[in-house]
């Protein structure tokens, strides 16, 4: 792209069309043609727009859930609380369907786009950009900010091809998951030059890998429901149950994803962190044992795989007797004590040998980030930075799996856009 065409003036510049930016410059973008015209620019790292999109939800993009509330989140509440109550999954539901984009529910509640395909939730936005007069410029990496001094006041956004100066700036450049769609983490370093604090950040909503030795291999592809707790120096900090997908690497399925922010952020400080799986998820150890002993006592020549396959898949009774040096097939009731308490044990309180997490190619989101408490929560304008705007996932705010981490963006957006551009 020539200089000739770069615009160095603008009212608004929106760093990062992901589903954050490209949100708060559709706001901007309507409020500016309702009242004067103003400019927007949204200026982006990466040569195609939207890969993240695009790659979300299987292809299919799930756009949100039908219900939203802070405790799908992991942050400060009360912020969270605000921000969601200023853009409800009905707002959401209606804004799509305002950008052509229909949207429709599956049993786990989640809300996909009728057409399945995620493009046409990107096209839509794009769409509406262009619609709203806002100018995009893929293959623009913004390198610095800088604030401008009065009486000219307002930021110079240094990019790769040139300079544009603007009275407002929203940083909307993403975590660190998935590196190479254009989100870096870059866009922290950007903030903190400019006087924010970020947190630590690490790998959520990411499959764990487990120690080489462990039977997963044997078990890939099987999925179950598991209780699993995450205990991080010597304290359970998280307990959920769901499903666990055994893989050739390690787990994951939605359970251990939704898990795995305790243990990569405790990691990440340097904590010792233990993933605990009970395959009985109902079941207290004593259950356990009073139901082993009945099937004992009844089925005394029922082989023990046979008997644990009434409660869980038969791979993993198979696996689980090996791995406490049982012989699955042997009769139950010739099961040693000491062996039926090794197995009682490790059905309940089963310790995973996670040796790593899939790291940042394979993580959908960031834990950490940019603190919630330096954005004005009505406005997400800076506390620090006055006419500076922080959206997304930049933010110091993760959700669980279902659509809650879309549902931040598109909310923070709106926020955003709409308070940017006015002055
Ligand atoms: C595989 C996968 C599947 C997912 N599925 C879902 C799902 O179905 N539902 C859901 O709710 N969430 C899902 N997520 C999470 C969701 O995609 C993110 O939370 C969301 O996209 C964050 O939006 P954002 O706009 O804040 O950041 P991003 O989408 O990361 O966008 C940031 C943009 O900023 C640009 N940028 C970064 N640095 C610079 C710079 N210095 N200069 C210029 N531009 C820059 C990047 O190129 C990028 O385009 C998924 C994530 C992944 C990885």
């Amino acid at each position: 792209m020539s200089n000739v065409d770069e615009p160095t003036k603008c009212d608004v510049v929106v760093v990062g069309a992901g589903a954050a930016g490209l949100t708060a410059a559709i706001f901007a973008g309507e409020a500016a043609r309702l009242s004067d015209s103003r400019t927007i620019v949204v200026l982006d790292g990466a040569k195609t727009i939207g890969a993240k999109i695009l790659v979300s939800g299987g292809g299919r993009c799930n756009v949100t859930h039908e219900v939203v509330t802070p405790s799908d989140f992991f942050g400060n509440h009360h912020i969270i609380k605000n921000v969601l109550a200023a853009f409800r999954v009905e707002d959401t539901i209606k804004w799509f369907a305002s950008l052509g984009v229909e949207l429709k529910r599956e049993e786990t509640g989640k809300l996909f786009p009728v057409t399945d395909k995620a493009r046409t939730v990107l096209n839509a936005l794009i769409e509406r950009c262009c619609e709203s007069d806002v100018v995009i410029r893929p293959d623009h990496r913004v390198t610095e900010i800088d604030r401008l001094p009065a009486p000219e006041a307002g930021f110079a956004v240094h990019h790769t091809h040139g300079t544009l100066k603007a009275r407002r700036v929203v940083l909307a450049t993403g975590g660190r998951s998935v590196p190479k769609s254009g989100s870096d983490g870059f866009g922290y370093e950007l903030a903190r030059r400019l006087g924010h604090e970020v947190t630590a950040t690490a790998p959520a909503l990411v499959p764990l890998v487990l120690d080489d030795r462990m039977f997963h291999k044997t078990l890939s592809g099987l999925s179950h429901e598991v209780e699993l707790t995450t205990n991080v120096k010597g304290r359970n900090v998280d307990r959920r149950t769901g499903s666990l997908l055994w893989t050739h690497f390690g787990i994951s399925g939605p359970v251990v994803m939704d898990a795995s922010r305790f243990w990569t952020l405790a990691r990440e400080r340097g904590d010792k962190a233990e993933v605990y799986a009970s395959f009985l998820p109902d079941q207290t150890q004593e259950q356990a044992r009073q139901w082993f002993a009945e099937q004992a006592a009844g089925h005394p020549r029922r082989s023990l795989v046979k008997t644990l396959t009434i409660r869980i898949p038969e791979r993993l009774a198979e696996q689980l007797c090996l791995y406490v040096e049982t012989d699955p097939q042997r009769a139950i009731a010739q099961v040693r004590r000491e062996e039926r308490d090794r197995l009682i044990a490790e059905l309940t309180k089963f310790q995973m040998p996670v040796k790593s997490d899939r790291g940042w190619n394979y993580a959908e989101v960031t834990a950490g980030g940019i603190p919630l408490e330096e954005v004005n929560f009505r406005t997400m304008e800076s506390k620090v930075v006055p006419g500076l705007y922080l959206i997304g996932e930049i933010l110091d705010c993760d959700g669980r799996i279902g659509g809650f981490n879309f549902q931040w963006a598109w909310a923070t957006g709106l926020l955003a856009g709409k308070a940017a551009i006015e002055f």
